[in-house]
């Protein structure tokens, strides 16, 4: 790839889960990174926590021991901006909070050398919004890793509307060069992961409030190929992520669909990390176990809601999460967010545990017949309301008897 931007010398900021992950990754490629926290002991927890992968690493014979000196040695502590001053490029990985975020931006692109292109790791918020702090909105862009970032493949590339190619083009150059599975997407929320993740966990939670347990719902999506139903996955990345979130920024906390989570969060019960979530873990164990209190909870959340519960079977179960995670591929696909439906299936094969054999949730569309997916559709959004309305993309392409496969931006 063709690019004016040399990507070498990095910067990451923020040692939490993210921060450590994606610095294993720039160091494993070859690149040294400057590392800041403003928590001094962020980072020193961090390096340590690097020390100790890279010595596990050496003891499984993936890499040898001057390997592992070698990716440390390229990793530095730093403790002010002015010391970043000369880096080619800088991921931001702090809190997910916008006004945290601009913040930073506006001070990297006060410090930094003209040229450095500056990334956020946002998993949602709006690039531009981020990029408008700066005078150099065309070196801002997202890199949004997956966690943890050091072993998931699956890097969303996030195009600001400002962004410049050859700035993309830097990007994917380094992505591959980290071994990632890159795939550029649009900018809004949630990107295409998480957006398209986002209409696909709102009915696994309808699902619970009108009579499903957690356990049903996982088991249905898992007995489809999914490597983890939603619940579980819930209890592995921290349930308690989206509620400080929603406490921090003062909204949703009201939301029916927020309730359980809220309940379970006010118990301290925010996933594998306090040994209880949705399910239950033995210490040191992440073998989830059903717990009979989370749907004693579940039920009495709906009750306050006013819902009266009714049997749910595995096929309502799936084709409900399936057929919303479609729909929204497909509006997706229609903005243009995804230049083609191949990216979106790469995101969930890589970075949402999407069943390999089926090839993703877009081939898997293609497979069942637009027409039939569309009469299905239909079906559901008589039943439970507008959410369900067809994408206009999905409605064009059955009526012409054509597949997803074919789209790319935007047109098929
Ligand atoms: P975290 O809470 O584990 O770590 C955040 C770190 O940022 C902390 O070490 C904190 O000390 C540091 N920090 C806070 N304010 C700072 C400041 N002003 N200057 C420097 N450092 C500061 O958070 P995380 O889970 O690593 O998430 C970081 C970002 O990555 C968020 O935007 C999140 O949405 C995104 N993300 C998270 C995941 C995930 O699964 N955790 C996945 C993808 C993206």
């Amino acid at each position: 790839m063709n690019t004016p931007y040399n990507v070498e010398q990095t910067a990451v900021i923020g040692a939490g889960t993210m921060g450590r992950g994606i610095v294993i990754s720039l160091a494993r490629a070859g690149l040294p990174v400057l590392w800041l926290d403003n928590d001094p002991r962020a980072t020193e927890t961090g390096l340590a926590m690097l020390k100790q992968t890279w010595a596990q690493q050496v003891a499984k014979g993936r890499i040898d021991q001057a390997e592992a000196d070698a990716c440390l040695a390229r990793v530095s502590q730093v403790t002010t901006y002015a010391d970043l001053a000369q880096v080619d490029l800088v991921i931001e990985a702090v809190y997910e909070n916008l006004a945290l975020k601009q913040e930073i931006f506006r001070t990297l692109d006060d410090t930094l050398k003209a040229e450095a292109i500056l990334a956020s790791n946002t998993s949602a918020l709006d690039i531009d919004a981020i990029a408008a702090v700066t005078q150099r909105p065309e070196q801002v862009l997202g890199l949004h890793f997956f966690s943890p970032a050091h072993v998931m493949k699956l890097l969303e590339v996030v195009r600001g509307q400002r962004t410049s190619p050859a700035v993309l083009d830097a990007a994917q150059a380094l992505g591959q060069r980290m071994g990632k599975e890159v795939v550029v997407a649009g900018n809004c929320p949630g990107f295409i992961g998480n957006r398209m993740l986002a209409t696909y966990v709102a009915e696994a939670r309808k699902l619970l409030l009108e009579g499903a347990t957690p356990r049903q719902v996982d088991e249905a999506l898992q007995a489809f190929g999914m490597a983890m139903g939603p619940f579980r996955m819930y209890d592995v990345v921290g349930i308690d992520l989206e509620w400080r979130a929603r406490q921090l920024a003062g909204v949703g906390m009201e939301a029916p669909l927020a309730q359980v989570d809220n309940a379970l969060c006010a118990l301290g019960r925010f996933g594998q990390k306090t040994g209880k979530g949705y399910y239950r873990y033995a210490p040191g164990s992440r073998e989830a176990v059903h717990d009979p209190e989370v749907d004693a909870l579940v039920l009495k959340v709906a009750h306050d809601l006013g819902v009266r519960p009714r049997e749910i079977g595995e096929a309502e179960i799936r084709e409900r999460c399936l057929l919303a995670l479609v729909n929204e591929g497909a509006k997706i696909l229609e903005e243009s967010v995804a230049s083609c439906s191949d990216d979106i299936d790469r995101v969930y094969l890589h970075g949402y545990g999407f069943p390999a054999d089926i090839g993703g949730p877009m081939r898997w569309a293609d497979q069942q017949g637009l027409g039939s997916l569309l009469g299905r559709l239909e079906r559901l959004q008589g039943l439970f309301g507008e959410h369900w309305r067809p994408s206009g993309l999905l409605m064009r392409l059955a009526a012409e008897g054509k597949p997803l496969a074919n789209v790319r931006e935007g047109r098929a």
